[in-house]
């Protein structure tokens, strides 16, 4: 399907509910059959949940946010955004009753792309058990050529009235494609700013030099996985992540650590995460805490038994950072939109905005000043300026004149401000100022460098799924078929776009031997746990942190003995669940190898590669 550029506006909402005191009416999906069905968010007991009941499957509800306080004050800066002018599929009788079957970005959808993603391939040479996107034995392999990434990425910049300006490459696993550099060359050609790398980085760590190339060709950020401070919470790549974190340095590359959060299983590790963070804030920007969305269909019992979401997450950080870091420092994401509304009424120029919902995201930003940590709501007052930003945003848009607000936030600036705690290194008042009114970002580059991000963003699963949410959605995947889909449609029901797509576009094993024959699809990374752990890399970074005060190290450091038994209960667990699939994996590996050289071999390829381990070398040739 070639990309539809039709000449609509945003024409309806789904629901006019948004941002309406609960309980409201939503619309959300049957976990089980997937038919669209109204719902209803409501609080119970200071829970937020969502509840629908299918004719056939009867009645689903869903804890949403574990806080009603947090979900009331995020909803405040509930804002919808302008929509589209472009849209990538031809329009349907869509009321938006039929969201999200109707993906392409169609005409409904409310927000331009913020962040893009390209999957690159499906493989991984991991097998994480949490993990929900690797190829596995008898998979066919999903990798678009280079044209075809091309595409999407034009596609992604022909988006209006915003053109899209970043991108991530993701996977399975990116860095598995030996011409990854040659598609990030490709990115900055279509003048995109902001190249992101999703990874677990393992090939970085083992391939010294590899991040300077990544940095060189443009990779701004390396998006890495990183569950946990230890091998129990994080068994993906603890081991490796030293080197990692070395390399990235050398190659003043910047990193996002991206922690999936599960209760039990890490959610008693997360202020631990932030310390590791401040510690090494030369190279890390920040984190991005992803609450587990669940996979697939899964019993009720267990869902509550893992499920965690922002509020909870947050009041973990407040709880397990001594009070350093408080649940009233977050704020959900669109809040930032007051600041892009003002830049745009001022200039009279179409901005990018982060208009997602408000229940997507929260964040904050934190210092590290003298040995302290502080939270920049210390000495800023995110609210009041962003509500007065908002109130002179509104008096230009009623016609008063630029240059009398522009000079009224000039001489407001600093009563947000508290001088005596305020970072002497931070030239805030000034910061903002240049930014909003001269419009000079750059030295948002030395803020950035100096705090560190805590994000959150909870995608959805099929049991928490909210209509409302991925119509706003601004994390988006490019397909080859010339569609974009939002993320929590994508990954929440595969079989509508992800799989389906990716198969159309897939070839079998046979095939990419034919084109690879040096690879292997199914080579597995071997660790040797005992050799890296013995680097001083890793006895330095693992080490009790210089940086943060006391109180601070001591709720992380010094943790109750009731706690200490409730992590290796559950330590015990997540290897045992690990082992078990390494050798479910194992057993499936050597079917494939004995299944691909069986194949090889009646194709009467010549002569296959006889070594151990090793693929068949050439197989039928690719038109
Ligand atoms: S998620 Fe967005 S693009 Fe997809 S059907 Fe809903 S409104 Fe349309
Ligand atoms: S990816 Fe999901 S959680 Fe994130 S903005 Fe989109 S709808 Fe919200």
């Amino acid at each position: 399907m070639v990309a539809v550029k039709g000449s609509n506006t945003h024409v309806s909402k789904v629901t006019n509910t948004y941002g309406h005191k609960m309980p409201y009416e939503t619309r959300s999906i049957c976990p089980e059959c997937k038919r669209v069905l109204s719902a209803t968010v409501y609080a119970k007991k200071e829970v937020v949940y969502i509840k629908r009941k299918c004719p056939k499957h009867g009645v689903f509800d869903e804890i949403y946010w574990e806080s009603v306080k947090e979900f009331d004050r995020a909803r405040k800066y509930a804002n919808d955004s302008r929509g589209l002018k472009t849209s990538n599929v031809s329009i349907t009788a869509n009321n938006g009753s039929n969201c999200p079957y109707d993906c392409g970005l169609c005409t409904n959808h409310h927000n331009h792309t913020g962040l893009s993603n390209i999957a690159v391939t499906n493989r991984c040479d991991l097998s994480c058990w949490y993990c929900f996107f690797y190829a596995k034995e008898g998979d066919p392999i999903y990798e678009p050529s280079l044209q075809q990434i091309r595409t999407m990425l034009k596609n992604l910049r022909a988006e209006m009235p915003v053109p899209t300006n970043a991108v991530q490459f993701t996977g399975g696993e990116p860095t598995l494609r030996k011409d990854l550099i040659e598609i990030i060359k490709i990115a900055k050609e279509e003048g995109y700013e902001h190249i992101q790398l999703n990874t677990h980085g393992v090939n970085i760590a083992n391939n010294p030099g590899l991040a300077k190339q990544l940095r060189d060709a443009g990779v701004s950020t390396l998006y890495l996985s990183f569950d946990g401070t230890t091998p129990q919470t994080n068994p993906k790549n603890h081991f490796e992540v030293p080197r990692i974190i070395d390399e990235c340095r050398k190659a003043h590359m910047g990193v996002v650590l991206v922690p999936t959060l599960i209760k039990g299983v890490n959610d008693s590790d997360i202020a631990n995460i932030i310390d590791f963070a401040m510690r090494n804030i030369d190279v890390v920007r920040g984190i991005d805490f992803q609450p587990v969305s669940f996979v697939g269909r899964m019993p009720k019992r267990l869902r509550e038994k893992q499920r965690i979401t922002i509020p909870g997450a947050i009041a973990k950080i407040q709880e397990q950072s001594g009070g350093l870091i408080k649940e009233r420092d977050f704020f959900g994401i669109p809040c930032v939109s007051s600041v892009t509304d003002f830049i745009e009424a001022i200039t009279g120029n179409i901005q990018f905005s982060l208009n997602t919902h408000f229940a997507c995201g929260a964040a904050t930003y934190v210092f590290v000043e003298e040995g302290k940590v502080l939270p920049l709501p210390e000495f800023f007052d995110v609210e009041g300026f962003f509500k007065y930003l908002k109130e002179r945003s509104e008096a230009i848009k009623a016609g008063k004149s630029k240059h009398l607000e522009a000079a009224k936030i000039l001489f407001s600036i600093n009563s947000y401000i508290d001088k005596k705690k305020l970072p002497k290194s931070l030239g805030l008042g000034k910061l903002i100022f240049d930014a909003l009114i001269k419009h000079d970002y750059s030295a948002l580059g030395e803020f950035h460098t100096k705090s560190l991000f805590i994000g959150m963003m909870h995608f959805m699963d099929l049991y928490n799924y909210d209509q409302q949410r991925v119509e706003r959605c601004q994390v988006h995947y490019a397909m080859p078929d010339g569609r974009i889909i939002p993320f929590c449609a994508f990954n929440v029901i595969p079989e509508l776009y992800r799989d389906k797509v990716q198969k159309q576009f897939a070839v079998t094993w046979e095939e990419w031997l034919a084109t690879h024959p040096d690879q292997d699809p199914l080579m597995k990374y071997k660790r040797d746990a005992d050799k890296l752990a013995n680097e001083a890399l890793y006895k330095k970074i693992y080490s009790p942190n210089k940086y943060l005060n006391p109180g601070f190290q001591s709720a992380i450091y010094t943790p109750s003995q009731e706690y200490l038994d409730k992590l290796k209960a559950q330590e015990e667990a997540a290897l045992k669940a690990v082992a078990d699939l390494a050798a479910k994996e194992k057993a499936a590996l050597e079917r494939a190898r004995v299944r691909a050289k069986g194949k090889a071999s009646k194709a009467k390829v010549p002569k296959a590669k006889a070594a151990k381990g090793k693929p068949v070398k050439k197989a039928k040739k690719k038109k």
